[in-house]
């Protein structure tokens, strides 16, 4: 018989830094021992979510026996708030402007608290890849989170992902394509949802992304399709079967087209749809993270939710001066 000490159970936090080198980057990782790997500057990001999101995979562990590792640190990921509190979710950020990406456990409290971060969902980051095998042996099998899960995983995803000067207008359109992506990380956009968005006469916006590195051009584009290649396979692989996703994508295009409003409260509108409960009409999300979801500052969202009930389809909302909690109830569109 062979007895067995416990081991200390291993942080739940990554961190890999992007280090300029003359030939482009060098992806260091400091909890793996042949440290650093060269990468292109188009690829770095991905790289770098790629490889924490192995490190999640290859450490997963049932929830009960995961902790605040914000906490265990002294909390000196954030600014000060009032303690570690609520469910431990998987926590992206991005530091030094996207040159430090961390993955780390942290309680809802912390996870709120800290900026240029959003909780990635465990369903999206620990299912492992399927392979294109596999994927077209079986048959379509909807099955998952319903639309408006998935339409908030992707929010989630995307506050962190995306740089957080990227405009409202960018953040619908990488929506739309993060949920219409194809196996080969490829999305053929038809002309006719960017006219539903209201974003066919806003330039700039596939450059925005292109220029965040978050998807690149490609040249099989035509007159009535767009056609670009996303950069995160890691994370945007895994969604669950692609026409669940592209019935997320439909209700999101359906919830970002209401009002005759800007791209702003039109993306606020979806963020608010995606976290209100369906049958009481109302719902609670903590401000900070509502703005960085939706690229407007904290201090410009209480403007930008005043448009959005001038039209009707926000009822009434409120913000806790002291928690900093947006309590609203909203006109859902059937
Ligand atoms: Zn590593
Ligand atoms: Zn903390
Ligand atoms: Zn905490």
């Amino acid at each position: 018989m062979t007895l067995r000490t416990t081991c200390p159970a291993t942080p739940r936090a990554w961190t890999v830094e992007l280090h300029p080198h003359a030939s482009g980057l060098v992806l260091v990782c400091r909890h793996c021992p042949h440290g650093s790997t060269r990468i292109t500057t188009a690829a770095a990001r991905s790289a770098a979510l790629a490889h924490l999101a192995r490190h999640a995979r290859g450490d997963l562990r049932p929830l009960h026996l995961r902790i605040c590792q914000c906490h265990e640190r002294g909390c000196v990921w954030h600014p000060r708030h009032r303690g570690c509190a609520g469910p431990i979710r998987l926590l992206l950020a991005r530091e030094h402007g996207g040159r430090r990406w961390r993955l780390a456990d942290a309680c809802s409290a912390c996870a709120a608290a800290t900026a240029q971060a959003a909780v990635v969902p465990d369903t999206v980051l620990t299912r492992a890849p399927l392979q294109p095998e596999t994927r077209r042996r079986h048959r379509r099998r909807p099955k998952g989170p319903g639309e408006q899960i998935r339409v908030r995983e992707i929010l989630s995803y995307l506050a962190a992902a995306l740089p957080a000067g990227t405009s409202p207008a960018a953040r619908l359109l990488a929506l739309q394509c993060a949920l219409r992506v194809n196996a080969e990380m490829h999305v053929r956009l038809p002309k006719g949802v960017l006219r539903s968005l209201r974003l066919d006469a806003t330039p700039g916006l596939w450059h925005e992304l292109d220029h965040a590195r978050w998807l690149r051009p490609l040249p099989e584009s035509t007159a009535n399709k767009i056609v670009v290649a996303l950069l995160d396979a890691t994370l945007l692989g895994q969604a669950p079967a692609r026409p669940d996703r592209m019935h997320a994508a439909d209700w999101a295009l359906r919830a970002s087209a209401a009002g005759a409003i800007g791209p702003a409260p039109r993306l606020a509108y979806l963020y608010l749809a995606a976290h209100t409960d369906s049958e009481a009409g109302n719902g609670l999300c903590e401000l900070g993270q509502m703005a960085r979801a939706c690229g407007i500052s904290p201090a410009a969202l209480s403007g930008t939710l005043g448009q959005l009930a001038s039209t009707g389809l926000l009822k009434s909302w409120q913000v806790c001066p002291d928690s900093e909690d947006l309590h609203w109830i909203l006109h859902l569109l059937s």
